[in-house]
């Protein structure tokens, strides 16, 4: 219903629409999804299902975790909230920090289905193997300055296998509970994509990886989500074609022969 209605603002360039995600590769991927205190039944759905709608790979959902004090940041950080056509900012507090969770979620006992009880940065070392944090908490960005949607990680030996997901901002932001699935879906779709390497989007406006606060978009728009929220839930052709690629390197190599 939302997806249709975004397809009809951009009628005049429907030849160049971007496609949906629907990536397909026989590779052995798993996403495990870690809820960080309180995350509703319908968050962990709206994620899984966007995970899985687009991708045809393995989602296994952890025991959720309380916050620790220390995850937080000390100050608020800044949002920009719309009330008509004006745009507010916000100061959000107990906000957290992404490197806190990273190191805190690292040394934690998690049990999978398939391989029982361990320490989730082993888990993080098998091939394939990638994690989402879930939370309904605020998050910063990496300078602690304003409150995002999401984040991959890029420290430490896990590069890119971390990523966290966060609702709060985009509940604020959302007038109606439709925007707000469809939105959530995209920051989760987005985010997963990062972790296989992806950068933002310079091809097109209308890519699910389009960038925020950066690429030429000045700070309030990118803190606003104005251009991310606008894009349908799809992929332009070259940023599917680099996402499908790197997921195939990942493939074992007997199976990438196969291909
Ligand atoms: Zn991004
Ligand atoms: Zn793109």
């Amino acid at each position: 219903m939302i997806a249709g209605s975004i397809y009809f603002y951009f009628k005049q360039s429907a030849s160049n629409l971007p496609k949906p995600v629907l990536i397909s590769v026989s590779s052995p991927i798993t996403l495990f999804i870690l809820p960080l205190g309180e995350v509703s039944e319908e968050n962990i759905r709206l994620v899984t299902k966007a995970i899985k709608g687009n991708f045809k790979i393995n989602c296994q959902l952890l025991d959720p975790i309380a916050i620790p004090k220390h995850l937080y940041t000390h100050k608020p950080t800044k949002s920009l909230i719309q009330e008509g056509n004006v745009y507010h900012t916000k100061l959000d507090s107990n906000v957290l920090a992404p490197d806190h969770v990273l190191y805190f979620v690292d040394s934690l006992m998690v049990t999978t289905e398939t391989l029982g009880s361990l320490r989730l940065d082993s888990l993080l070392r098998k091939r394939g193997h990638y994690l989402m944090v879930l939370t309904e908490k605020a998050l910063t960005d990496e300078a602690g300055m304003y409150t995002i949607r999401g984040i991959v990680t890029r420290v430490k030996e896990h590069y890119q296998k971390y990523s966290i997901v966060s609702s709060y901002l985009v509940n604020k932001q959302s007038a109606t509970r439709a925007e707000y699935q469809f939105r959530m879906e995209k920051v989760a779709t987005h985010e997963f994509i990062h972790m296989f390497g992806l950068h933002h989007c310079q091809e097109s406006k209308y890519c699910l990886m389009v960038g925020v606060g950066e690429g030429g978009l000045t700070l309030g728009q990118g803190m606003s989500g104005r251009l991310f929220y606008q894009t349908p839930n799809a992929l332009c052709a070259s940023c599917a074609r680099q996402l499908k690629q790197a997921m195939k390197r990942i493939l074992p190599v007997k199976e990438k022969n196969a291909e």
